[in-house]
């Protein structure tokens, strides 16, 4: 059986948490990990992927 999985939109950012970014964190996730970025949003340099505690 085939996943219908729509393309996500150009203009979101397809891999992004929503709980970190409401915290104005960066929130990108590591698709592969699950592991959410937890720098400040915006942050500058390369994001650091933690494990979502919880
Ligand atoms: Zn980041």
């Amino acid at each position: 059986m085939t996943a219908d999985i729509p393309a996500p939109s150009p203009e979101s950012n397809p891999s992004t948490n929503d709980d970190a970014a409401a915290a104005k964190l960066c929130g990108m996730t590591h698709l592969p990990t699950g592991r959410v970025c937890v720098q400040p949003a915006r942050h500058t340099g390369s994001c650091d992927f933690q494990l979502p505690s919880g």
